[in-house]
């Protein structure tokens, strides 16, 4: 693990000065969509600052513009689905079964204790049914760690559905992928460390669970914490922002730009407002039109093309998704 005291300092080299060709948009390939901000959860980490009094949704008319963006586009071979918990919106299930018609692959990202929520019962066996690819938040294999994070009870809660999965076939068929995500504990001096060894972690993560509670899953995915939403008031706070982010600029990895995933995806707000990625999204910095305008999925029904988009917008935190083996929604970019 590398881990280094930044002495504060307010100089941050702006993201785009750091690359040695400007960052472009390739063909789109994923609809990444934020269902909305309620969740059942409110975990401290959380970027996008959910929780079960947010009442931000997706519109019934936003979710039939994304049902014919889905139909109308075969470029688009993955639709994710995020939130909060996009499993409490009334459009998830819609919007999953017209991908899968569509014949996308579809993932969601799942908290999983919504599973036991009443009302959401039976979502495991919803997901088998459609083979939806299960992305599910674990931030740490130990029960303390998680339950710091997400809330008491959160780990016990978690690991109940992770065996109702597996007994569903998750983590043994190949045609039902189960996969787990770490998030770091937010940083809480300035000692800072770049997340751990994506591949060793899996290890750890796959040894323990399997040991303790007979769970399998296919891969773990390790992420960065970005320094936006609740991550960025709390290392405000601490005075903590301004080195946090020279840290990661200080490890700002040139192989990793290639790989980063705002460059083959939108990702689309509860309004239908266009952004490059979910980090974007979260900190209202949308996608723009050569012309300045900014981008909406009426837009691009209108034009009937998805690849309207040439520049990426960047912000210093993009620097979380550069440093290391870099982060994103998908885990890390490059091996260790
Ligand atoms: S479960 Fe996910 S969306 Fe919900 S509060 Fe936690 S981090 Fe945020
Ligand atoms: S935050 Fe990451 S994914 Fe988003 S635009 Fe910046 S580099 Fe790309």
């Amino acid at each position: 693990m590398v881990q280094s005291q930044v002495k504060p300092t307010t100089t941050i080299t702006p993201f785009e000065q750091k690359l040695d060709r400007p960052l472009t948009k390739a063909p789109i390939t994923t609809l990444q969509i934020n269902l909305g901000r309620k969740c059942n959860l409110a975990c401290n980490h959380c970027h996008v600052e959910a929780g079960p009094n947010r009442t931000e949704e997706l519109s019934p008319a936003v979710c039939a513009q994304l049902i014919e963006l889905i139909q109308r586009f075969p470029q688009v071979t993955t639709v994710d689905l995020t939130g909060g918990a996009p499993e409490m919106n009334y459009g998830f299930r819609p919007l999953v079964e017209a991908a899968r018609c569509a014949g996308k692959a579809v993932m969601v990202r799942s908290n999983l204790t919504i599973c036991l929520e009443p009302g959401y019962e039976d979502l495991p066996d919803y997901f088998a049914r459609h083979q939806v690819h299960v992305v599910a938040s674990l931030p740490c294999y130990l029960e303390n760690n998680v339950d710091q994070q997400r809330g008491a009870g959160v780990y016990s809660r978690s690991i109940q559905v992770l065996q109702r999965l597996n007994q569903l076939g998750y983590g043994q068929d190949p045609a039902l992928r189960l996969d787990l995500v770490y998030n770091p504990p937010v940083p809480r001096n300035a000692e800072f460390s770049l997340t751990q060894s994506q591949a060793a972690l899996e290890t750890d993560y796959k040894a323990y669970l399997q040991t303790q509670f007979n769970i399998a899953f296919d891969h773990l995915f390790t992420i960065t914490n970005l320094p936006i939403g609740r991550v960025k008031q709390y290392l405000q706070g601490k005075g903590l922002f301004s080195p946090y982010v020279q840290f990661l600029e200080s490890h700002h990895n040139p192989g990793t730009v290639d790989h980063l995933m705002c460059r083959d995806q939108l990702s689309i707000d509860y309004l239908g407002q266009v952004y490059d990625c979910d980090f974007n999204q979260m900190e209202q910095v949308p996608s723009r039109l050569p012309s300045g305008e900014a981008l909406t999925v009426a837009h691009l029904l209108q034009a009937n093309r998805l690849d309207l988009l040439e520049q990426i917008q960047t912000r210093p935190y993009c620097y979380g998704c550069t440093a290391g083996s870099g982060s994103s929604c998908g885990g890390a970019l490059m091996d260790a």
